[in-house]
């Protein structure tokens, strides 16, 4: 069937004094209705700035976005105008940010801007009906005293309770698409487990399907279908979440996975990966992952690893992958 999401060779740059850095590179991404697809790595892997440049959020310049195919409903979302954009985001595209003090509007009530959201999409409904409609909204997502909390700012609203309010705006039009960019990371650890909850509860009654950008491969466990793993701005492994958790492909998934809290374990020392990702002004040749990798050997520091099919629908750039099968 044809994918909802089609991204096809995404390249970003950023163009800085001169300078210029690929932050992304060769990214493939394929997204089908009804599925939660991860993008996993640590910072400056390339999965924000990948989820960004779907719906054009970063700044052109400094950034250049290139792609052989950017396709929404197969809608080309390449050529689209800031209006037409407008008219996804926040429509067919639900967004959620990991911070939602930067994303909410602080001079406007909580219960006014998820009535926004709704009229933006659905003009046709008037005023009351949209307030009215908000309200419904923040009561699904768990507000308590919705009426009250909505005469509120996003200012004496809790983290928990905002991110809870842009995930009301994210499902108000009833997405076929959620983008959710490290949905709880700025939440403490009791507030993420609610609000994970709800995300997979609002991706259920929405069915929307939902690009899942995260470093933390406990929420890939619990919510993601389908992994994509990024390391210094290129895709290093793709998998169904259970044969990746079963039998990683590349070692930079096997490091992240070492690096995973284990509840079947007496200590809770973890083995991080030795290292740092690369400075990506400057990245490593070959392999970019050569440096901390624990098996690598010299093809690695001269040859760059292609992203290739190892079966069971799985991708591996590793010029050594077999050996961890
Ligand atoms: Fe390690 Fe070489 Fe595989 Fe890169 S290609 S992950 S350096 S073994």
């Amino acid at each position: 069937s044809e994918p909802l999401l089609k991204i096809e060779d995404l390249s970003v740059d950023f163009h800085t004094d001169g300078a210029v850095v690929h932050a992304v590179a060769g990214v493939d991404l394929e997204v089908h209705p009804g599925e939660i697809v991860a993008v996993v790595g640590e910072s400056g892997s390339g999965k924000t700035v990948t989820a960004m440049s779907i719906l054009r959020l970063l700044r052109e310049p400094p950034a250049r976005v290139g792609a052989a195919a950017l396709a929404f409903r197969g809608q080309d979302l390449r050529g689209l105008s800031p209006r037409q954009l407008r008219a996804i985001r926040g429509g067919p595209v639900g967004m959620i940010f990991q911070d939602p003090m930067t994303a909410l509007n602080p001079v406007l009530s909580v219960g006014d801007q998820v009535a926004e959201a709704v009229l933006l999409h659905q003009p046709k409904r008037d005023r009351r009906a949209a307030r009215a409609r908000a309200i419904e909204l923040l009561t699904m997502v768990g507000v308590p005293d919705p009426a009250h909390r909505a005469r509120q700012y996003p200012h004496e609203f809790s983290g928990g309770m905002r991110q809870r309010a842009m995930i009301a705006m994210a499902i108000a039009n009833d997405p076929d698409l959620i983008i959710a960019d490290e949905p709880t990371t700025a939440l403490d650890v009791t507030i993420q487990a609610q609000v994970l909850q709800l995300i997979q509860r609002a991706q259920r009654e929405t069915g929307a399907a939902t690009v899942l950008i995260t470093h933390d491969l406990g929420i890939v466990a619990e919510l993601a279908d389908r992994v994509v793993v990024m390391y210094a701005g290129r895709v290093v492994e793709t998998a169904g979440v259970l044969e990746l958790f079963d039998r990683p492909r590349h070692p930079y998934t096997l490091g992240l996975l070492a690096s995973l809290p284990r509840m079947d374990a007496d200590t809770d020392r973890l083995d991080p990966i030795p290292g740092n990702p690369p400075n990506m002004a400057d990245p490593p040749p070959g392999c970019p992952f050569h440096p901390r990798c624990a098996i690598a050997r010299d093809r690695c520091r001269t040859e760059r690893p292609a992203l290739l099919e190892i079966g069971d629908g799985r991708r591996s750039a590793c010029h050594f992958q077999e050996e961890l099968a």
